[in-house]
């Protein structure tokens, strides 16, 4: 028996094929085609959506955008892969009618619209909130690290750039010592000679080295920054899993029902402590609704931004962290000392009550200190509570919000396992299936592009998978 068989390169077809017989009606490339059509591109902020009555025709941006969207759903995201996909692939044939622009024109396309992926990105999370797959009661938010073009040989911090001149002085000092040596010889045999051309050498190429860092320094202190990057200037050194990276920290609000992304935003922020409230402020306003639970890992644990989350209609469910001197060295944690609004005091584990006798302001953070000298001098438990003469705790003044979080917490425990559920789907397919772990572009109104990009790829999959592609059509036209 023999195998199926296709048809030769050179056969002639009676009825010639249409394109439109390649593409399904299951086809991703159908909904972007009909997503695309119904958007207002001048209002989202890309250029050239109205043509320009003289000069050379140039490309719709509809076309160019239309490319993308497909490009990030199947993970196409060179600009040189996507002009060959144009010519080759046949989706890309019906989703653009044959046009074949190169990759030029791709690539300038996302870089001189960086501004209007986001309104794209929340666009489509309108149509998704239009097509009822939000809860829209909780989100979960999040953030992750993803590299940056930047090596970290090239990320330099004002301590990197200290050390390295200490070096740079430590060995000049080294090679002058022993350049002098070579000179006070009394006979140059010639390999004598050669070893002090070459010290003479390094000795200019550290000079050299000394009087860029040198130079690096004094910018940073003189604009207050706290490190440089020399490939992307705004990009920074962070914790990444598992050491110290250069990259740039992405922020998702995900909707816990469906898990869609809600919002998203690119910082190039070290940690999250001042990211909760407009993350999840930002969700709240696109998903339309006057107040949301947002919960967080400890990482957003920050009580200013816990306060704006409450005035931003968002309700913050964040885990106490387990920090301080006093949890270091073992002794009993602030949970262990149960506060009284209304006396305003604390109870510490012997039942006695410690006052507030001092405040202190610092940045326009206030802390008032309690405690009860009295009590501790013969308390029995001080072993087990503090190393001084006295136990005291500090309370930020505003910390009520922070009761009142811990208090909404406790009724509600099984939260913070929602969180991680939540949350982890999306990094998780943007990280593997998309193969995002890091920026193609540089600056971080690109990578803010970029990552709008990967965000609607990944709603867009999410959301064919729940509805399948005629139904989302159906929707649209309704
Ligand atoms: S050491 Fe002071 S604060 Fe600690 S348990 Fe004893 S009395 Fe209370």
């Amino acid at each position: 028996m023999g195998y199926i068989e296709g048809l030769p390169g050179d056969q002639m077809l009676l009825l010639p094929a249409s394109v439109d017989d390649y593409v399904s009606a299951e086809n991703p490339a159908r909904f972007i085609a009909t997503f695309v059509g119904e958007l207002d591109l001048g209002e989202l902020g890309f250029g050239r959506a109205r043509p320009k009555s003289t000069a050379r025709p140039g490309y719709d941006p509809a076309d160019l955008l239309k490319l993308y969207l497909y490009a990030y759903l199947n993970r196409v995201l060179s600009s040189r892969c996507l002009a060959a996909e144009a010519g080759r692939n046949l989706e890309v044939m019906w989703l653009l009618g044959g046009l074949q622009p190169d990759f030029r024109t791709i690539a300038d396309f996302r870089r001189v619209n960086v501004g209007a992926f986001k309104p794209l990105f929340r666009s489509f999370v309108l149509l998704c909130r239009r097509l009822d797959l939000f809860g829209r009661e909780l989100v979960a938010v999040d953030g992750t690290r993803l590299k940056a073009v930047n090596s970290r040989r090239r990320n330099f911090t004002r301590q990197k750039l200290a050390r390295w001149i200490t070096i740079a002085d430590e060995r000049i000092e080294e090679y002058l010592t022993r350049l002098d040596r070579a000179d006070q010889a009394e006979t140059k045999a010639e390999g004598a000679i050669a070893r002090a051309a070459v010290l003479t050498a390094k000795i200019a190429r550290m000079r050299e080295r000394r009087l860029r860092h040198s130079a690096m320094l004094a910018e940073l202190m003189a604009s207050g920054e706290s490190q440089k990057s020399l490939t992307d200037p705004d990009a920074r050194g962070m914790a990444m899993h598992p050491k110290v990276g250069v990259g740039y920290n992405a922020q998702i609000a995900v909707d816990a029902r469906n898990k869609l992304i809600v919002e998203q935003q690119v910082t190039n922020a070290g940690n999250d402590l001042a990211l909760l409230a407009q993350t999840a402020g930002a969700a709240r306003e696109l998903l339309g609704v006057e107040r949301i639970a947002a919960v967080v890992d400890k990482g957003y644990y920050k009580g200013e931004d816990i306060a704006a989350c409450e005035t931003v209609g968002v309700i913050p469910y964040v885990a106490r962290p387990e920090r301080g001197p006093a949890i270091d060295q073992g002794y009993f944690g602030k949970d262990a000392f149960p506060y009284d609004a209304a006396q305003d005091c604390y109870t510490c584990p012997a039942r006695q009550r410690l006052d507030p006798f001092s405040r202190l302001e610092k940045g326009g953070h206030c802390t008032i200190r309690y405690g009860n000298r009295q009590a501790c001098r013969d308390c029995t438990l001080k072993p087990q509570c503090t190393s001084g003469t006295a136990r005291t705790i500090n309370r930020w003044e505003g910390e009520a919000v922070l009761d009142r979080m811990a208090d909404r917490l406790a009724t509600r425990p099984d939260i913070l396992d929602r969180r991680r559920e939540t949350v982890e789907h999306p990094f998780g397919s943007i990280k593997q299936w998309m193969n995002q772990g890091a920026f193609l572009t540089r600056g971080l109104a690109s990578v803010n592009a970029e990552f709008s990009l990967t965000s609607i790829a990944y709603n867009l999959r999410r959301a064919i998978t729940i509805l399948g592609i005629p139904a989302m059509l159906q929707a649209m036209q309704t």
